[in-house]
């Protein structure tokens, strides 16, 4: 007998037909002598119609009640998912986050896990009841309601595999595996056999939402094996691992990211500690940075731009603007860009890698604005308007 942890993301039980689906999927598995704990999404468009209905009364409602909404989402899909696993005859019981034990830091909003306390789980999973777990919520040291973040519920999934020590976590979605792009937008995607953590980890922060990055690093630092399924076809899906049949496979997959901006700040005094004073108060904020430029500017000036997440684009602008106004710098910030990447630990042993992308998005008629590499991944800042017709060029020159 093993123990399975299924997570099931919001298009799994979007509606009534979908949910007995899944009911039916975690009923087999438990009907082959298997111990069950699910996690589960909220419905369909749930959480992002629960933003829209507080945006409608106050855009900026203060984080804590942002949670407090949001939770509600999981609590429907549970109680009902519950339900059509008793009617078709099984014993089951939905738990909410803090039920299951899930204890979180203060971040509404992207909060992360302390621990998971299991007693409930295991006592539910000793009465030989599937338990059913509200994803993506968690408790605070203040008893108040938390989120991770979207996309939340794979590192709620992950997180419970890793704390029962489950012999399996499954990721069951909409598609049927990690594929080489986006397989509903680029045309030719190949589902990949496995991944490791390292490749899936990168793809998954630079924009292929498949997984959660969160849930692929809580994955590597536990060592829980991830298996990305569909959860309306069955065949085998993706296995997320430490070591992956690399398959002659130059790289692993084309991704983009549109959520982006393009801060710069544009004739700042050429001294030392410039560039240190901007990236330490941006650091200091939780902004995180990404490709970054410095060019020589006119008159011994210096120009530096870099990319960061779109959602913190004022900020950063502000407080640039506070340290290098009164120098007579300008900032600016442009949500025009998109940033794709190509991801592969094949490309550390293969030279010509980045000629293949940037030859690719050449003969597209597309210019890059920025370029940034790492061991296993190379991106190029473009036009966003650009960004699919640039993901199938490069996807095109790397699997045909
Ligand atoms: P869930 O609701 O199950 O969490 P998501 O919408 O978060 O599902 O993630 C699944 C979607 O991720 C797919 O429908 C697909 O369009 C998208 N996606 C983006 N990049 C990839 C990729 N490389 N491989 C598979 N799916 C991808
Ligand atoms: N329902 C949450 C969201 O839409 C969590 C998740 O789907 O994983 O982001
Ligand atoms: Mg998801």
């Amino acid at each position: 007998m093993a123990l399975i942890v299924q997570k099931f993301g919001g298009s799994s039980v979007a509606n009534a037909e979908r949910v007995m689906n899944v009911a039916r999927i975690i009923t087999d598995t438990y009907k082959d002598g298997n111990s069950v704990v699910v996690v589960v999404s909220a419905q369909g468009d749930t959480t992002d119609d629960l933003i829209d209905k507080a945006n409608e009364i106050n855009p900026k409602a203060s984080k804590r009640e942002m949670d407090m909404l949001l939770t509600a989402g999981e609590q429907i899909s549970i109680s009902l998912l519950a339900m059509a696993i008793e009617k078709l005859g099984y014993p089951v019981i939905s738990l909410l986050g803090w039920q299951a034990g899930f204890h979180t830091n203060s971040a509404y909003g992207s909060a992360r896990i302390s621990t998971i306390k299991t007693e409930r789980l295991q006592n539910e999973l000793d009465k030989k009841n599937i338990v059913i777990v509200a994803g993506f919520q968690g408790l605070n040291k203040y008893e108040d309601l938390t989120t991770l973040g979207r996309g939340g519920s794979d590192t709620s999934a992950v997180a419970i595999a890793a704390a029962l020590h489950a012999d399996r976590c499954q990721i069951y979605t909409d598609v049927t595996g990690v594929f080489t792009a986006d397989p509903r937008k680029v045309e030719n995607t190949q589902k990949l056999k496995d991944i490791t953590y390292d490749e899936m980890l990168e793809f998954a922060t630079l924009g292929a939402q498949v997984l959660n990055n969160r849930s692929v690093e809580m994955a590597k630092k536990y060592n829980v094996e991830l298996e990305v399924l569909s959860s309306m076809v069955r065949e085998p899906g993706t296995i997320v691992r430490e070591v992956a049949d690399m398959e002659k496979m130059l790289i692993r997959g084309v991704t983009k990211d549109t959520d982006i901006a393009r801060i710069s700040v544009v004739g700042m005094k050429d001294i030392p500690g410039n560039a240190f004073k901007m990236f330490s108060k941006l650091a200091a904020k939780g902004i995180n940075i990404d490709v970054i430029l410095q060019s020589v500017g006119r008159d011994g000036t210096k120009d530096i731009s870099f990319t960061c997440a779109k959602s913190h684009a004022d900020e950063a602008v502000e407080i640039l603007n506070s340290i290098f106004a009164m120098e007579g710098a300008a900032v600016a910030s442009d949500t025009t860009v998109a940033k794709v990447s190509i991801v592969g630990a094949g490309m550390q042993s293969h030279s010509g890698t980045a000629s293949k992308m940037f030859g690719a998005l050449y003969e597209a008629g597309i210019n890059i604005s920025m370029i940034s590499t790492s061991e296993i991944t190379i991106s190029v800042l473009i036009d966003k308007e650009l960004a699919d017709k640039a993901v199938s060029a490069v996807h095109k020159a790397f699997f045909g």
